[in-house]
């Protein structure tokens, strides 16, 4: 287990509210005062524009801008070139759609989705499907609810030019067998898109050995600031594709009838970017990192663990992920929807989502409007699986009053 009375005091969310049990992080993790503070470094010491200025601030700007870009592709495991910065996970996931899709995919071809997927995931493909005649084709998931190899090859063909795949399910916390979902599909020529919004802040990517053609994933959900994201392509397809949006900074030469661009990155950065985000986001990567990716793994894991097995005791609930490997947990309280559910645990000051996740997809494979969804993350402890656990009970007890 991880030292979280020393992580806890990090985060000033947490000082500011000893009450809370935060059980929300995959919707948004909290910030590190390391994190708050390289931002106003950045507005109080050097706050300009960055790759503009011939000045002393702007250099400073610039080299901490692109310091954070050096830090995500060693994350990572890519090279600079192939770290984009945009605006969070769906930006990233419509680029691709938008740029490689549009360009890639014709009349008659298959792109691979499944049920799993957050809108974001899948809505850029079935607009790409509408506008070049392409099929959309599912993956049938298993009796869990997962993606598995099996079912995979089963609708992988010569048509299929795309897989677009959830690394991490952010409403059942499996990890799809990726890897190995990438082999196959590169054995017909076909692309591989992840959508690892839920397992970049969980699990170590290593995008070289993954094989993976592009990758995406959010600051946000990973200690980082708000409104920034990764979009990871290969040097070669980046370089290949064309840029969505046009504007300053990402061109070479412009002339009256048409411009040059800069290679990628740059290319798909245009305007003035996130900059105190981006700048601030290293030091969201190096408080993880100094942790240890599968220290973050298996401290989450662990508390998945304590919460389950209390939750199996707990009669008038259905939890729909009882063998997640990320700290997920997806219930209901038996014919209550989730929202009139979690003001019981709003009441406790237990911050758990209620919804469809924006995956109503998987909702509805599940047979539920929503579902309520607890996630721990490096901060949580077993006192909060405790209140978290109380919390369920109570809620239990208060609705079976209602004999529902
Ligand atoms: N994919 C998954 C699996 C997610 O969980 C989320 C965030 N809920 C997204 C994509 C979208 O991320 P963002 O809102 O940061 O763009």
């Amino acid at each position: 287990m991880l030292d979280t009375k020393s992580i806890k005091k990090d985060f000033p969310v947490l000082n500011n509210n000893p009450n809370l049990t935060y059980l929300d992080s995959a919707a948004s993790s909290l910030k590190p005062t390391c994190v708050i503070n390289k931002i106003t470094e950045y507005y109080e010491e050097y706050g300009v524009n960055v790759h503009r200025g011939v000045y002393n601030l702007s250099y400073k700007a610039t080299d901490e801008y692109e310091e954070t870009r050096s830090v995500v592709a060693k994350f990572i495991n890519a090279s600079d070139e192939e770290v984009v910065f945009t605006k969070g996970t769906t930006a990233s996931l419509n680029i691709i759609a938008a740029s490689y899709g549009l360009d890639n995919i014709n009349e008659g071809d298959d792109i691979i989705v499944n049920e799993l997927e957050h809108h974001s995931s899948i809505m850029p493909w079935q607009a790409v499907a509408k506008k070049k005649n392409a099929n959309l084709i599912f993956i049938p998931l298993d009796d869990e609810g997962r993606i598995t190899i099996d079912n995979f090859k089963k609708v992988l063909t010569n048509k299929t030019k795309v897989v677009a795949l959830t690394y991490v399910s952010n409403v059942m916390g499996y990890v799809t067998p990726i890897e190995e979902i990438i082999e196959v599909a590169h054995t017909v020529g076909a692309k591989v898109v992840v959508d690892a919004a839920q397992a970049a802040p969980h699990i170590k990517i290593d995008v070289k050995k993954l094989d993976a053609d592009f990758l995406a994933f959010s600051a946000h959900k990973m200690l980082g600031p708000t409104g920034l994201g990764v979009l990871y392509g290969k040097k070669a397809l980046l370089n290949k594709m064309q840029p969505v949006e046009f504007g300053g900074d990402m061109n070479d030469f412009v002339e009256k009838y048409g411009s040059t661009f800069k290679d990628a990155p740059y290319k798909f950065e245009a305007g003035t970017p996130l900059i105190s985000e981006v700048i601030a986001f290293k030091e969201a990567i190096r408080y993880l990192e100094n942790i240890g990716m599968e220290n973050v793994h298996s401290h989450e894991v662990s508390l998945l663990k304590q919460a389950m097995e209390e939750l199996n005791k707990i009669e008038g609930i259905t939890v729909y992920n009882k063998t997640a490997e990320t700290g997920v947990i997806s219930f209901n309280i038996n014919g209550i929807h989730p929202h009139d559910a979690s003001t019981i645990f709003d009441q406790n000051e237990v911050a758990v989502r209620a919804g469809h996740h924006c995956a109503q997809l998987i909702t509805s494979w599940l047979g539920c409007v929503g579902t309520l969804r607890a996630s721990f993350y490096i901060y949580n402890d077993e006192e909060d699986v405790k209140k978290f656990v109380e919390t369920v009970k109570q809620a239990a007890e208060y609705f079976k009053e209602w004999n529902i």
